[in-house]
């Protein structure tokens, strides 16, 4: 016998796959050149150079020490690293023990969520929203709850959230810089939603713990601020990757940080642990915890991205489209014309043009673009962009 569910879970791709894939056989037919594939957010601005010479020099030191296991939570030096970096940055005091490496940040989400998964557990997430929060909660022992999303401005519509929490909410999963909106939650958003969170967890006697899924932390314009949570909201935690900020998600590394103040935070350490060694975790790639050692205060070069952030807002805008101006990430978010996103999705892919409906991530009527791509495939859609508008 084998786990339906399982199956049917494999078999099924995302709506965002399914587009991509769509789009390397049209490329076949029609040629790359003419595919404007706005579908995945895979980093099209290069790993910064420092990170391939820090390779270089690992690799010609001790290889069984540089490729062998490390301890579950990391290499000390890793930790230390990562611990010292978020110290300086956010005022707060992070120690190396509340540090658990793991490959990514999906891992991370998982491992936090399945710690939390105690009976009826739910854990609520705010549209927009990334679409695998929904497999991640529910596949592993928690019911997904959805607060709708506030359209207007992409912040959080906080009476929304209070409807949404129950007695059984164990945390409320907080992205930003937001993915698919690119928009960074301001400081007053967090500290109503902080504040909200205390009167609940008060009332129903147990913490709402924010897990803040933070992989698009320094990918920010125009010096915008992104809020350190747990400054704002004693009990969160954090899960975060270096797939976007140094543009490697191939190579699988990431942290959980529960810092002291999280209430309970040694036991919910332990349980991180656990539900990671549950799920085969041994310990994160080797190298790449030491490459992290030294490259925690490098920045991916921003400006491709934020060139390609104002070519298409600007452009966008200007032949009509309606969208909130991204200031992390690199994602936009467009209000479908007529209102029907799939169905404008179709027109679209008719000028070779792919283009996410929003439904996934929780918000019917728009659609996400990524603006991780070759600025040359920007001018050659834009056309596209007008016809389908036309249409
Ligand atoms: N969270 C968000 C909001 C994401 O956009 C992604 C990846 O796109 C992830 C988590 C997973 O990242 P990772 O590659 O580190 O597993």
């Amino acid at each position: 016998m084998i786990s339906e569910s399982l199956v049917h879970l494999g078999e099924k791709k995302s709506g965002i796959r399914e587009l991509f894939e769509y789009g390397l056989r049209q490329a076949a037919v029609v040629g790359k050149e003419n595919v404007y594939d706005y579908s995945l957010g895979n980093p099209s601005v290069p790993a910064p150079e420092e990170v391939a010479s820090i390779i270089r020099e690992l690799l010609e030191g001790d290889s069984l020490a540089l490729h062998g296991y490390t301890p579950a939570g990391g290499a000390k030096e890793a930790q230390q690293a990562v611990a010292d970096d978020l110290t300086q940055r956010s005022g707060d005091t992070i120690r190396p023990e509340n540090i658990f490496f793991t490959c990514g940040a999906a891992p991370a989400l998982v491992a936090v969520l399945r710690a939390l998964a105690v009976e009826d557990a739910e854990f609520v997430a705010i549209a927009p929203y990334f679409p695998e929060y929904q497999v991640f909660v529910s596949y592993n022992g928690g019911k997904f709850v959805e607060v709708p999303p506030d359209t207007k401005n992409f912040q959080v519509d906080i009476a929304a959230v209070e409807r949404a929490l129950t007695p059984h909410t164990q945390a409320v999963l907080v992205n930003s810089p937001n993915n698919p909106s690119g928009v960074i939650y301001s400081r007053e958003t967090l500290t109503a939603l902080g504040a909200l969170l205390e009167r609940k967890s008060a009332e129903y006697g147990h913490p709402i713990y924010i897990i803040a899924d933070e992989p698009y932390r320094e990918l920010v314009y125009d010096n915008a601020e992104v809020p350190y949570i747990p400054g704002i909201y004693r009990d969160t935690v954090i899960c975060y990757s270096y797939s976007k900020s140094l543009s490697m998600p191939g190579e699988r590394i990431g942290y959980v940080c529960i810092p002291d103040s999280v209430t309970d935070s040694a036991k919910l350490h332990a349980a991180v642990a656990g539900a990671s060694r549950a799920f085969g975790h041994v310990c994160a790639p080797s190298m790449m915890q030491r490459v992290i050692a030294r490259a925690t205060g490098l920045r991916p070069d921003l400006e491709a991205y934020d060139k390609n952030r104002h070519t298409l807002y600007n452009a966008l805008t200007e032949m009509g489209y309606e969208c909130v101006k991204p200031e992390g990430a690199f994602y936009m978010m467009v209000k479908a014309p007529g209102g029907d996103a799939h169905a404008f999705s179709e027109r679209a892919k008719k000028e070779n043009l792919l283009l996410v409906p929003a439904d996934s991530f929780g918000c019917p009527g728009f659609f996400r673009i990524s603006t991780c791509v070759d600025p040359a495939m920007i001018q050659r859609s834009l056309p596209a962009f007008r016809r389908v508008l036309q249409d």
